[in-house]
Formats: structure tokens, C-alpha cells, sequence
């Protein structure tokens, strides 16, 4: 079935210069008064119209900071009036919609804990009924498009016109070099199905990392998306939450002046985004090649506690007969197929010999 076509109103703002990319920065948190003055000003003198702040934060375990909480509020009113900005931040149910409305906060985000779950979107939709104001979507924890699109539709029904969505990457159990693994091919399925839905990257909770927020930057203009949405704080290291993923506002404004804007319509701008489909896809093939050989490790373990031996015809042939059937089902040359097993076998095995040896 199609999708719907949302009949939705451009993501712009009065005195924001309509341009790629749209910057949206500001702190995790807000802590004190003075942080988010002090940050809001900092942004502003670099020219960021935007600033964003969390008021609630949804933390992974209880005792954490948890945000300050609607004390934060007039905060952000203070940084409009004198910094001129527009104010954003997340709301996760009805409480912190019907706060922010009441204190005059512009644009919404609603964060990946939150999208993850229809029935706090159901409710954050139904407090929304009525109100005139822009909203952005992250993507869930979960790398499940259908619920990104779920929760962008329940905002959309409830009469929302300025949507906009947040690739922050997803959740996985093997943190290495992401905090929130980016799969591309997720946020770049969501743009074919939704051109005309702005599309902003955060790179702060893709990388965790200061280092990572420039290349995730690059990548995602690269890739064609309308805008970023990236931490900053006026003393990072000092910072309640998401301490090592915040940049300063100097540091931001040099990261966003050596970003490279490349025309989308530019004929090569095909070609690159291909390619970074390939690399993105090279990184998931290793990631998967990686997992595989910890659990080939495994069962070398097993083998010798078992007294077994590493090599069993019996399964291997199985096993390459069942793969080639199925590449070919998939229009790969069974050949083609015999060689990558047999490469990838042949390292299980060595892994595991080295294993029985020890
Ligand atoms: C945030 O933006 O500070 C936040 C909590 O993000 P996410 O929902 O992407 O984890
Ligand atoms: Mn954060």
C-alpha cells in the first residue's frame, strides 16, 4: 500500500534563514539558569538561531539527573528575550506538552525512548490536539522504520502541520564505536518514502563522542539531510548529563564552518550517496562477519571441552549447500557463494584451533 501524503507546512522560522543545513543546538540539559544563559548566548553570538535544551531528560536508570523539570521553563523564556532565539524541547507525555504550550516554548521534539512506544505517542498526540506548534520526531531506540512512521502519523492526525524527524541512531548491545549505531539505510529509506519530511542528524547521540560529531556532520549533508540538532554546552566537561558528546559553541561553530555543503541536485551527489550506502553496508557485513566468528570462538570452546573435533564435514556441507541455495534465490552466483563461505569457514576454523590448542 502507499503511504499517505502528509499535506504538511514548510519546517521554517521567521528570521531563520531557509538554508541547508538548519542548525538546532544547545545543551542536553538544562542545569542551572546560568548554563543555559551562558550556552544560549555563546550559540547565539555563532549565529545558531535554535537552541535546545531538555528540561526532562529520560535517563536509563532511576537516580540519575533527571532534569530539572518545569523550574527550567522560564529559563528558556529568558533565553528568547534576550537572546532572540527559538526554544526547543522534549516532551514524553501529556504533563511536559501541556508545561511547554503553557510556557511558550516554539518546537517540540519527542525523544527515541518515547517514539519506541505508540501508547506515549498516542498520549503526547492527544495533548497536541488543537495546539499550533512544530514538532520533531527521533527515530525509536529500535531500528523498526514502520514505528518511526507510526509515530509520525499519530502526531500528524493529531492536527500537528510542522513535522520534522531526527535520525539519532539505534540501540545495540555492542557499543564500540557508536553509542547509537547510525544504519543509514534506515533514516535513507525514511527520506525515499518521505521526501518532503525534513530530515535532521544528530550526531551527538549517534557518536557519543566529541570526535565523531564532525565526521557524523559531513556524513549526513553528505546523504542529503535538511538539518542538524547537535549538544552544546558552555562548559562540556563540567556537564550533568551526556558529558563527553558536547561541544562548546566555538567548537560547534568551527565544525559547522568546515562542513562541506555539496548542492543535493549535483549529478554526483547520486553517486556519493551510493557509495556511502556501500560503506555503510561494508561496516554492517564486518560487524556481522565479527559476531559470527565470537560465536564460531564459542563453539570452539564447546568442542574441546567436549573432546570434539573443529572440522565436521557433515555440518559444513549442510551448511554450504543450504547458503548457495538461498544466494541464489537472492540472484547471487552459487559460486560466488561457495568462495565467500569457504573464506569464511576456513577462519572459523582457524579461530578455533587456536582455541583447542591453548
Ligand atoms: C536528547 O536529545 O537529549 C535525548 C535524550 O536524545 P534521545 O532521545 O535521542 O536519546
Ligand atoms: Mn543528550
Amino acid at each position: 500500500m502507499a503511504d499517505k501524503v502528509l499535506d504538511l507546512e514548510p519546517f521554517t522560522f521567521a528570521g531563520v534563514e531557509n538554508k541547508r543545513p538548519l542548525i538546532i543546538a544547545g545543551p542536553c540539559s538544562a542545569e542551572t539558569e546560568e548554563q543555559v544563559l551562558e550556552t544560549a548566548k555563546g550559540l547565539a553570538t555563532q549565529g545558531i538561531k535554535i537552541f535546545r535544551a531538555g528540561i526532562w531528560k529520560p535517563r536509563t536508570k532511576p537516580g540519575g539527573f533527571e532534569g530539572v523539570g518545569s523550574i527550567g521553563l522560564p529559563w528558556l523564556k529568558r533565553v528568547k528575550e534576550e537572546t532572540g532565539m527559538y526554544v526547543a524541547t522534549e516532551v514524553a507525555n501529556q504533563y511536559h506538552v501541556l508545561e511547554a504550550l503553557k510556557h511558550g516554548i516554539d518546537i517540540l521534539w519527542i525523544g527515541a525512548r518515547t517514539s519506541a512506544n505508540p501508547f506515549a505517542m498516542q498520549e503526547i498526540a492527544d495533548a497536541l490536539k488543537g495546539a499550533d506548534i512544530p514538532v520533531m520526531i527521533k527515530n525509536p531506540v529500535n531500528p523498526d522504520l514502520e514505528l518511526w512512521i507510526g509515530a509520525v502519523e499519530r502526531i500528524y492526525n493529531a492536527g500537528i502541520r510542522k513535522i520534522a524527524v531526527i535520525h539519532r541512531g539505534f540501540s545495540s548491545y555492542d557499543k564500540r564505536l557508536y553509542r547509537n549505531l547510525p544504519q543509514w539505510h534506515i533514516p535513507i529509506e525514511f527520506r525515499r518514502r518521505y521526501p518532503y519530511i525534513p530530515l535532521f542528524c544528530d550526531p551527538s547521540h549517534i557518536g557519543g563522542k566529541r570526535d565523531l560529531i564532525a565526521p557524523l556532520c559531513q556524513q549526513a549533508m553528505d546523504l542529503g539531510f535538511d538539518g542538524l540538532i547537535v549538544e552544546s554546552h558552555c562548559n562540556p566537561d563540567c556537564a550533568w548529563s551526556d558529558a563527553s558528546q558536547q561541544v562548546t559553541p566555538d567548537t560547534l561553530s568551527y565544525i559547522l564552518n568546515m562542513l562541506v555543503i555539496r548542492e543535493t541536485s549535483q549529478s554526483t551527489e547520486n553517486l556519493n550517496e551510493l557509495r556511502r550506502q556501500i560503506d555503510e553496508l561494508d561496516n554492517q557485513l564486518l560487524e556481522l562477519l565479527a559476531r559470527r566468528m565470537r560465536v564460531a570462538r564459542e563453539i570452539g570452546v564447546y568442542k574441546k571441552e567436549h573432546g570434539m573435533p573443529v572440522w565436521q564435514a557433515a555440518r559444513y556441507d549442510e551448511l554450504l549447500s543450504k547458503r548457495v541455495e538461498q544466494a541464489v534465490e537472492l540472484e547471487m552466483d552459487g559460486d560466488f557463494m561457495k568462495t565467500v563461505l569457504a573464506a569464511i569457514h576456513e577462519e572459523s576454523v582457524r579461530q578455533q584451533m587456536i582455541i583447542i590448542n591453548q
